[in-house]
């Protein structure tokens, strides 16, 4: 029978009022065979219950942010305070000039921030402002790397490595696309290409240092070295998109992690502009982004580059974003989220090779990706020649274990400080069954 019958009448009226059923298509169950998405009704701690009642153990995360569980005492506190002193004043307010000093002391990179609503608006307006500060109009991005959907990011590669792009959207003008080059991630031959074809055009090269949005990939040794390198000599400027990584792995952004590759040149991979969103919110709506003082001058009201929020700075989203940096902070933090990941990766290794199941798993730190085949996963192209149709199975095996992935092959699994190692080994055993049953 339906284990979520709720779920499923609940969809089926969504369906008659919300586009699809869903505020984000990521949401949709359609990568993993169709159906209900399970519709959740309250998360505390690690755990969500659904509508019908059932307990699951999340790893969704909510895409990211919740790095602390869910209603995390401390972040609750802050925006109940928030919202007893009104959400949203439209002036400066002084709590945005504490968050900026934390996220500036945290990220040595950023002279100058500015936050906005999403990551989708931080990283948009990277871009506007690498333009108006270069000159140039094109930029480079890798393959399989998400940025948001503002037009010029939702382009994908042409068809060999020196093309333009081609939209990988409907509603989005060829002549946009055109303005767009991608190609592989951790392929610094490519991107030489591409620049020695374009580069008197290119305003930026932007990436993930490490990504995020086709498993968890680190950049290979050298990788981000090269492009910065190879980005500067060409009069372009570096972009890290940190909406997913920043205070992910460390109490800062992944270009300053420790754990990138053995004899990272740090200051040479030390961007221009940094995109930041997810984590920085506490869980409400927020995106920054920041910089070169230099370049973030061209930003109005002081420069030529015009970005604007109603809702920017609110108290409420600053509030949260103080709270769940302030615990963050708190030392063991990240060994643990470490912990709970390394105890994940050598369960599921363990269970899936018991069962004779080619995985393999991505970890840094609290985060992994489990990918069904047995080649590494290092860019796009390996992500996607994996066995889609062993996580569908897998992932919903897993849903009826009590367990909540995210409903796509490329997504990562996120712990956080909330979940214990009772609820890893609870999943371990859960994935040994899920692994059996899939035979
Ligand atoms: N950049 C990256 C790396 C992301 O993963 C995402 C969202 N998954 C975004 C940008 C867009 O952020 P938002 O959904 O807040 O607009």
């Amino acid at each position: 029978g339906d284990a979520r019958p709720r779920s499923s009448s609940l969809y089926q009226e969504a369906l008659q009022h919300i586009v699809g059923g869903v505020n984000s298509p990521s949401r949709s169950f359609k990568a993993v065979g169709g159906g209900a998405p399970v519709f959740m009704k309250r998360g505390q701690g690690a755990y969500f219950w659904d509508e019908d009642g059932n307990r699951y153990i999340d790893y969704l995360a909510a895409y990211g942010p919740v790095i602390l569980g869910h209603a995390h005492p401390h972040v609750t506190a802050a925006i109940v305070r928030a919202a007893e002193n009104g959400t949203l004043y439209g002036t400066p307010t002084e709590l945005e000039i504490r968050f900026a000093r934390m996220l500036k002391e945290a990220i040595p990179s950023l002279d100058k921030v500015r936050f906005v609503n999403s990551g989708t608006e931080a990283v948009m307006t990277t871009i506007r402002v690498a333009r108006a500060y270069t000159g140039r109009s094109k930029i480079i991005k890798f393959a399989g790397c998400y940025h948001g959907h503002s037009d010029l990011v939702l382009v994908a590669a042409g068809s060999g490595p020196s093309t333009l792009g081609i939209p990988d959207s409907a509603g989005i003008p060829v002549s946009i696309a055109h303005e767009v080059i991608t190609v592989p991630f951790n392929d610094p031959k490519a991107l030489d290409e591409a620049l020695a074809r374009w580069g008197d055009d290119v305003a930026a090269v932007m990436v993930e240092p490490i990504v995020g949005n086709f498993g968890m990939v680190m950049p290979q040794p050298g990788f981000l070295e090269a492009l910065c390198g190879a980005a500067r000599r060409n009069g372009s400027l570096v972009i890290y998109d940190e909406v997913i990584t920043a205070f992910r792995f460390h109490y800062g952004a992944a270009s300053t992690f420790a754990g990138l590759p053995a004899g990272t040149d740090y200051a040479a991979i030390e961007p221009d502009l940094t995109a930041l969103g997810k984590i920085i919110g506490g869980g409400l709506p927020i995106g920054a982004y920041g910089g070169r003082a230099e370049i973030m001058s061209q930003v109005a009201p002081l420069g030529p580059a015009y970005q604007a929020g109603t809702m920017a700075g609110n108290p409420a989203s600053i509030s949260a974003g103080i709270a769940c940096l302030e615990a963050l902070s708190e030392p063991g933090t990240y060994e643990r989220l470490d912990r709970l990941g390394a105890m994940l990766e050598e369960g599921l290794a363990a269970a899936a090779a018991q069962h004779g199941i080619p995985l393999t798993i991505n970890r840094i730190r609290g985060a992994l990706s489990t990918h069904f085949c047995s080649h590494p996963v290092t860019n796009y192209e390996e992500a996607q020649d994996t066995d889609g149709e062993s996580f569908a199975s897998f992932f919903r095996h897993m849903l009826a274990e009590g367990v909540c992935l995210a409903p796509s092959k490329y997504e990562a699994w996120f712990t956080t400080t909330a979940h214990t190692e009772a609820d890893i080994a609870y999943t371990i055993e859960a994935a040994n069954r899920a692994f059996a049953r899939m035979k």
